[in-house]
């Protein structure tokens, strides 16, 4: 706790914890598949990447307003506080909301009120990083990134993230030049379940200045040297 930290790989929809989750499905009148919060605790017992998502993608259903968002990430926010973080740099998945048909500036102002208020409370400084899902269609992206123009104040750069297998970096490659046209920083999940050549291809043709994970960069040694 005394020690103060910097978090540096954080989504803010996987931050939902499961009381949460069920107090703004009580707020929206929505029914959870899950009995009660040890019910759906015990399905974050996750097998791989796969299963995870798949709990992830469902419990966002209860993200529907602007306070729902602000209210997940200032719960973040104040845990975060708590545990000795001084800057949280965050990612969100804007897709899986406007794919449900909640409106991109209901989702970005909810999260800035929450960042503004960390700000102000904890002393505790933010970024924010929009993640494109890598495993929905590139020109889907390339909306998202259109959409997000009026708000690119809020936001320090751009992602990559969801089902990596079979969902190369190269693809977005016209997508993240665009988002450096723009100013943003670029960052890429890859090498997590993927190959080590998705980390090259990150590196090379999306001009990412961060890798996220990583982990196969072992599989290649000049990627270690
Ligand atoms: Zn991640």
């Amino acid at each position: 706790m005394a020690i103060p930290k910097a978090e540096l790989h954080i989504h803010i929809e996987g931050t939902l914890e499961p009381e949460l989750a069920f107090h703004l499905a009580d707020r929206n009148n929505l029914t959870l598949p899950f009995t009660d919060v040890d019910h759906l605790r015990a399905a974050y017992d996750f097998t791989d990447l796969p299963s995870f998502l798949d709990l992830y993608y469902r419990l966002m259903d209860v993200l529907r307003t602007e306070a729902d968002f602000h209210d997940l990430a200032h719960a973040y926010l104040t845990r975060a506080a708590a545990q000795g973080v001084r800057h949280a740099e965050i990612f969100f998945d804007p897709q899986a909301h406007t794919n449900r048909g909640i409106p991109l500036h209901v989702v970005i102002n909810g999260l800035t009120s929450a960042l503004h208020t960390a700000r102000t409370d904890h002393d505790l400084t933010t970024e924010l990083i929009l993640c494109f899902l890598r495993d929905r269609p590139v020109a889907e992206a390339m909306d998202t990134l259109d959409a997000a123009r009026p708000h690119l104040h809020h936001i320090t750069g751009v992602g990559l993230d969801s089902a990596e297998i079979g969902h190369p970096p190269a693809d977005f490659t016209d997508v993240f030049t665009a988002a450096a046209r723009l100013g943003l920083h670029r960052v890429a999940h890859a090498g997590e379940e993927g190959p080590a050549d998705y980390i090259w291809q990150a590196l090379n043709h999306l001009g990412v200045e961060r890798i996220d994970h990583g982990i196969r960069c072992l599989d290649d040694p000049t990627l270690l040297t």
